[in-house]
């Protein structure tokens, strides 16, 4: 039970590694906020931790819009009067070289994947900063730190999402509160159930360790970044892809 006591809210917990993340962080006692634009897969997520006996609650968000975010944020703090765990785990992909991609391509993941981990974490960094605690986690993507084709637009936001994480562990640490980054590689979600089985071979070549990442491999870092046993890690990027360079 090593989030006992602590509420987590996790963006994109609705499918995917945020909805296998409120598992494990229910599973480890935390009382857990599924923040996510999917209402119908978001509220059977929660019903099934409820079920559970977890204490599991669902918001309603779209993360590209801070005037839904600024209510996730002010419903989150009036039911649970903290978010000690903020997981900013919501993203999109939409993927075209950059030869054809469009701008309404580049400007959508942008506004989703990084100015939405911008405007969730703004919306609950000054109760975190008056508690003097709190824990920032973004996840971030190998695709950030080595690009891929066909992905400028989300590299580009998987980039800055480590660009501010390592900004808010200087800014944020003396003030108690850590921010920490997950940068996953290629995991079976929905995101990457549409790649051609012939690319899906190619990586698994590349891949040290012979497998694709699962959503639970993920959710362990993420759990690791979230328990007190990471007390003194901060700024960090922690690869997640089974030893994959591409
Ligand atoms: P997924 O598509 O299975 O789940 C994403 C979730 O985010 C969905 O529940 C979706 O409804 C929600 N979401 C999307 N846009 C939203 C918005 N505007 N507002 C609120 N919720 C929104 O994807 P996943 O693979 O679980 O990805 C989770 C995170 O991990 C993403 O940030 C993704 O970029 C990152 N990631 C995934 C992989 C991978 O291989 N799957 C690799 C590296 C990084």
């Amino acid at each position: 039970m090593r989030l006992q006591g602590k509420t987590a809210l996790i963006t994109g917990g609705a499918a995917g590694i945020g909805r296998e993340t409120a598992a494990l962080f229910a599973q480890e006692g935390a009382r857990v906020i599924i923040a996510d634009y999917n209402k119908q897969q978001g509220e059977e997520a929660v019903q099934a931790l409820l079920q559970k006996g977890a204490d599991a609650h669902f918001i309603e968000v779209d993360v590209s819009d801070s005037g839904s975010v600024n209510k996730m944020a002010a419903e989150a703090l009036a039911r649970y009067g903290a978010v000690d765990v903020l997981i900013n785990n919501a993203g999109i992909t939409q993927d075209r070289t950059l030869a054809k991609m469009t701008e309404e391509e580049w400007h959508r993941v942008i506004q989703v994947n990084l100015n939405g981990v911008f405007y969730c974490t703004k919306a609950l960094i000054h109760s975190m900063i008056e508690r003097g605690s709190g824990k920032i986690i973004s996840t971030a993507s190998i695709v950030g730190v080595h690009g891929n084709i066909g992905q400028t637009n989300y590299a580009a936001t998987k980039a800055g999402i480590i660009g501010m994480t390592k900004t808010w562990a200087k800014e944020l640490g003396p003030k108690g509160i850590q921010a920490n980054a997950v940068a996953p590689g290629f995991v079976e979600t929905g995101m990457v159930a549409n790649m051609p089985e012939k690319v899906i071979q190619q990586m698994l070549e590349k891949i040290p360790l012979r497998r694709l990442g699962q959503p639970i491999d993920v959710a362990n870092a993420y759990l690791f970044l979230a328990s007190p046993e990471s007390d003194y890690v901060n700024g960090t990027v922690l690869e997640v892809n089974g030893g994959l360079v591409i």
